[in-house]
């Protein structure tokens, strides 16, 4: 559904001439000291580090998409979250896009995942084996929410979902993490004892397969644009009601004409897409 985000985000009029087709297709990262330039949706990364694709608690999946590369907090956050997980008895998780090897815009599937600093985490899990890399293309990948869009599908959803938001939201360094009005809901209804963590679950569509982990400008990265924060408690009130009653944002009708997301980029980003 992601590709609804960058539709509305291009109806916004944040476009710009760097052509996403032109980061999507750099394959190594750029010199120098790992720096974070820009906005999450409107930036690029220097010095990029790759997140190494199986580690104990998780593995990445869709490597063919060269979309592992990020800034070691964030490399260091996945890692250190797998860990936590595989300690609590969980299955190993399954990492998505984390960004490309200079950041930017990619072609398809995100207006974010520019400056290193956001990472995709699955909500399926698999116990048992591993598969080889090239095995894991086309992973099943359930939805927590039912197929119809009405509510949580109790057949997917369990316990060990909330306990890897928890833990994921608790970790140091995170802004924000994107989930489903559904799962914001069910989280809101049932969450029990400390409930500051709830206040980092933003509601943004789509966001039922996989959860969305945006951290923090790591000091040191004097170009990297913060954002400001979303919700001033738990956002369980008005900001989620206001999901239901009338989105802040929404699907496009069927057939709408689609505009490729081309965001202005800071000008520091010419030289991290030219370096060698
Ligand atoms: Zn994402």
């Amino acid at each position: 559904m992601k590709w609804f985000v960058v539709f509305l985000l291009a109806a916004f009029g944040i476009h710009g001439a760097a052509a996403a087709a032109d980061w999507s297709t750099v394959s190594t990262p750029s010199p120098g000291p790992t720096q974070s330039i820009g906005f999450y949706s409107a930036g690029c990364l220097q010095g990029a580090q790759p997140l190494p694709l199986d580690a104990p608690g998780y593995e990445a999946i869709r490597i063919s998409r060269n979309r592992y590369w990020g800034q070691p907090v964030m490399v260091d956050y996945i890692q250190t979250l797998a860990n936590r997980m595989h300690a609590a008895g969980q299955a190993h998780l399954y990492i998505g896009d984390i960004g490309q090897p200079r950041g930017g815009p990619a072609p398809t599937g995100h207006a974010s995942h520019q400056v290193g600093l956001d990472a995709d985490i699955w909500f399926e899990r698999q116990p048992g084996a591993r598969r080889v890399p090239a095995d894991r293309e086309n992973p099943r990948l359930r939805s927590l929410v039912r197929a119809d869009d009405t509510g949580i599908d109790d057949t997917v959803y369990t316990p060990a979902h909330v306990a890897l938001l928890r833990t994921a939201a608790e970790m140091p360094n995170v802004d924000r993490i994107f989930v489903n009005k559904f799962i914001k809901q069910r989280i809101c209804q049932t969450a029990t004892g400390n409930r500051t963590w709830l206040n980092k679950l933003v509601v943004w569509l789509g966001h039922d397969e996989h959860f969305h982990v945006r951290l923090h400008c790591p000091p040191g990265n004097p170009q990297c644009q913060p954002q400001a924060a979303y919700y001033a408690d738990d956002g369980c009130g008005e900001p989620l009601d206001l999901w239901f009653r009338a989105p802040p944002v929404s699907l496009p009708p069927p057939g709408a004409p689609q505009k490729p997301y081309r965001p202005k980029l800071p000008a520091a980003c010419n030289a991290i897409l030219s370096a060698p």
